[in-house]
């Protein structure tokens, strides 16, 4: 984010609630612009281990130059995506240069451009007042801050967001993943040969596979010690999905298991359809991820990203399923955008307005993209619309040209 603003002032303040990419990327930003930032993060310890794949698109790369972090030694570049058969035969191919990265290398790039004072573990949000001055933000353990705005980077079941907006629910979209990340040191020779360098679709029927390279524990890249990221999406209906929300112990969770208490008779099974359906180098990567964890699949978009002095940003504001990878590129997007507001307007509000009228039409156009991508798996079909995407997301060719590629959002301009 270049420049600070022309006209001097009183220095302002932004209390951000959320520690990961959302509040990172809007505590570079605000600072730049010669904000005071502090991000406050429930988590009482480092944000690390959640070990998923994270596609980039030039977006994202834009977000992390701007944000200082640079984008040298980001993940694995892939040269081109292929869609297999039953049988592991290469259906079709696209040259696609893309970089693969995961979300621990980009929270620790991320976490660098903040000062270990302003980043603040264990806080957890409770409450924020509001008056013509800005906002009063309340934490566990009666802890008060106070600020020009709030900004809520708390991701998609944001609390800052149930405040201000109770309606905003996020939805389940009837299906969900599988997904894992098994070690290239364990997967055999033909699958390293034939799959590990690409980005692979497999689309059996109202089912999709999709995997691809990423970097080793503690961001290694070394060939031998990288991982390969495996996501399986399946469809289920709200019941089905409660009863595998149900733990080893028997304790239901209202969203989903963490990953070690995940049943082992659902993990069986998984294993059984994988090796009704998968050609051998993908139940290769299927019976070596070393724990296999389910993510259902919700999303939700806003009518407004601004309540007052409350900003929304990422996954809080608006938060898509995730077929185009997209979910990091549009966080930093945010926090782009509304640094630039600030800088750009000396009031407040006006600026937090000319944000929402940028950011919301955008975020509403990923989600609505993302249910776009979704109808290939026919659930809930509702339009003709619908219909004909779902058809044309039949043919793997298709599915290599619209999932997770890079300028989607052009068809939107
Ligand atoms: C299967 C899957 C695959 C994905 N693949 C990609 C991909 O390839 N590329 C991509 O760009 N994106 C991808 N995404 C999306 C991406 O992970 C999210 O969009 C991104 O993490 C959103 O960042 P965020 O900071 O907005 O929210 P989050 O990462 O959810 O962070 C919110 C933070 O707020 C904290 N918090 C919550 N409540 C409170 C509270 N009360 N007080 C204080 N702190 C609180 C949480 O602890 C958390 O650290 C994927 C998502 C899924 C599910």
């Amino acid at each position: 984010m270049p420049g600070s603003s022309s006209k001097p002032r009183g220095r302002r303040r932004a209390v951000i609630i959320g520690g990961s990419m959302s509040g990172l990327f809007s505590a570079a930003f605000l600072r730049q612009i010669g904000w005071d930032v502090d991000v406050y993060e429930r988590s009482g310890v480092e944000l690390v281990g959640r070990g998923a794949g994270i596609t980039t698109h030039p977006e994202l790369l834009e977000a992390l130059e701007a944000a200082g972090t640079g984008t040298q030694n980001l993940g694995i570049e892939i040269s081109k995506r292929i869609a297999l058969d039953r049988q592991g035969r290469i259906t079709e191919e696209r040259p696609l240069r893309q970089i693969m990265t995961s979300w621990d290398k980009l929270q620790r790039m991320l976490r660098a451009t903040i000062d270990p004072a302003n980043y603040h573990l264990g806080w957890n949000f409770e409450r924020v007042d509001q008056d013509e001055r800005g906002v009063r933000v309340t934490f566990s353990g009666d802890r008060i801050e106070h600020a020009d705005i709030l900004i809520g980077g708390d991701g998609i079941r944001s609390g800052v967001r149930a405040q201000v907006a109770p309606e905003l629910q996020p939805i389940y979209a009837g299906y969900y993943i599988w997904r894992g990340a098994p070690n290239e040191a364990d997967l055999d020779e033909r699958t390293l040969r034939e799959i590990f360098p690409y980005f692979v679709l497999y689309w059996p029927k109202r089912q999709q596979v999709i995997t691809y390279p990423i970097s080793g524990f503690g961001e290694d890249l070394e060939p031998g010690r990288r991982r390969y990221n495996f996501i399986w999406y399946r469809v289920a209906d709200a019941a089905q999905m409660q009863d595998m929300c149900i733990d080893e112990r028997g304790v239901r969770h209202e969203y989903s298991v963490p990953p070690p208490l995940i049943r082992k008779e659902l993990i069986a099974q998984m294993h059984s359809d994988a090796q009704d359906i998968m050609p051998d180098v993908l139940l290769d990567c299927v019976m070596k991820i070393p724990q296999p964890f389910i993510t259902p699949i919700y999303d939700f978009t806003a009518p407004s990203i601004v309540f007052g002095r409350v900003a929304m940003t990422g996954d809080a504001a608006t938060s898509t399923r995730p077929h185009m990878g997209f979910g990091v590129a549009k966080a930093g997007g945010d926090a782009m955008s509304l640094a630039r507001a600030l800088r750009d307007h000396e009031d407040i509000d006006t600026a937090l307005k000319a944000y929402n009228a940028e950011r919301q039409p955008y975020g509403n156009n990923v989600v609505m993209h993302g249910r776009k991508l979704g109808t290939h798996l026919g659930v809930n079909l509702k339009t003709e619309e619908d219909r004909r995407m779902h058809e044309l997301l039949q043919s793997d060719g298709a599915a290599l040209d619209w999932i997770a590629v890079p300028n989607f959002l052009d068809d939107y301009k």
